[in-house]
């Protein structure tokens, strides 16, 4: 009896195991399909300045159409890109798309992207950047880059050699999840980031753990020794809203001013056609 129970569970793994395979191939094989099929496109989430709550810039974020998969987050397929060699073909895809969207766009809304620690150490990120800044006749300082402490978690002095080269077009750099991460902080002194985005778990608590209250204001601090700018990300209520600028943030990011909108959404906020809750 036991032996069969023994056995019987062992199947069952092995089949559940061999069905996760399944879904992988699958996953794998409709993401190389979706680059062709242009299911891919950027969603960009408003940034506001915590002075005067306007409309600063947005970040891109980006977004997979799959007819029958439905809406598959990003933190799902981008690592599955990483790993099956997509995140080249993917990645300039979102650099052409992000810019062309700032290019529509007057000085000084910003767009930040995304960039993945597998596609900084590609070997042409900073030529794919900047024939996309030429294409589209846009200054670097109309794009930001997003990168997390990942990037120093291996190849770490090319990684700072690329976001160096990036900085030299202009580009801003900022280092997002800050705290989140398990590197040393060391790598500030390269003086390579013009800002920190605090991620959104130390903020959306903050009200009920001194601890959060705490790690912010040193990230605050920190930024301001290193004459960086601060974003805090995941604010969703006007308390969230109020302590952070009391904190001494500069921008804010958040449901409360706007989840992840489609282009012609996000234009709208920019042309002052919707007034939301953004100051016009
Ligand atoms: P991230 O770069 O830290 O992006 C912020 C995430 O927080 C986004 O999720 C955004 O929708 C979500 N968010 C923003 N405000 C709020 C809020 O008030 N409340 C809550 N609960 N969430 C909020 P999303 O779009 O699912 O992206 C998740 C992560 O996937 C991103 O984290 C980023 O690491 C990665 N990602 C997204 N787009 C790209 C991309 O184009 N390229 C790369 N390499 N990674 C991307
Ligand atoms: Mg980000
Ligand atoms: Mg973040
Ligand atoms: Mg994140």
């Amino acid at each position: 009896q036991a032996k069969d129970a023994g056995r019987g569970v062992v199947r069952y793994f092995s089949s559940e195991l061999q069905s996760e395979q399944e879904d992988r191939v699958r996953l794998e094989a409709d993401l190389r399909a979706a680059l062709e099929l242009r299911q891919f496109y950027l969603a960009f989430q408003p940034l506001v300045s915590a002075k005067n709550q306007k409309l600063v810039g947005f970040e891109a974020l980006v977004r997979w159409n799959h007819p029958r998969r439905g809406f598959v987050p990003p933190n799902v397929f981008i690592p599955v890109a990483e790993e099956c060699g997509l995140m080249g073909p993917l990645g300039e895809l979102i650099i052409e798309e992000a810019c062309r969207a700032a290019a529509t766009w007057p000085a000084p809304i910003t767009v930040a992207l995304n960039v993945s620690p597998k596609q900084i150490i590609l070997p042409n990120l900073p030529n794919v950047v900047s024939q996309a800044l030429a294409r589209h006749k846009l200054p670097g300082n109309r794009i930001e880059l997003e990168v997390t402490e990942g990037v120093f978690l291996d190849s770490s002095s090319r990684s700072l050699d690329i976001l160096g080269r990036l900085r030299a077009l202009g580009v801003g750099i900022a280092l997002d999840d800050f705290g989140t991460g398990y590197s040393s902080i060391g790598y500030l002194n390269k003086a390579v980031f013009h800002k920190l985005k605090i991620d959104g778990s130390f903020v959306r608590d903050a009200g009920t753990r001194p601890g959060n209250v705490a790690i912010i204001k040193s990230i605050v601090q920190l930024a301001k020794d290193f004459r960086m700018s601060v974003t805090a990300e995941g604010v969703e209520t006007a308390e969230d809203f109020e302590r952070m600028r009391e904190l001494g943030c500069d921008t804010i990011q958040g449901y409360l001013f706007g989840k992840p909108l489609s282009y012609d959404r996000a234009n709208q906020l920019v042309m002052g056609l919707d007034a939301r809750k953004l100051a016009s």
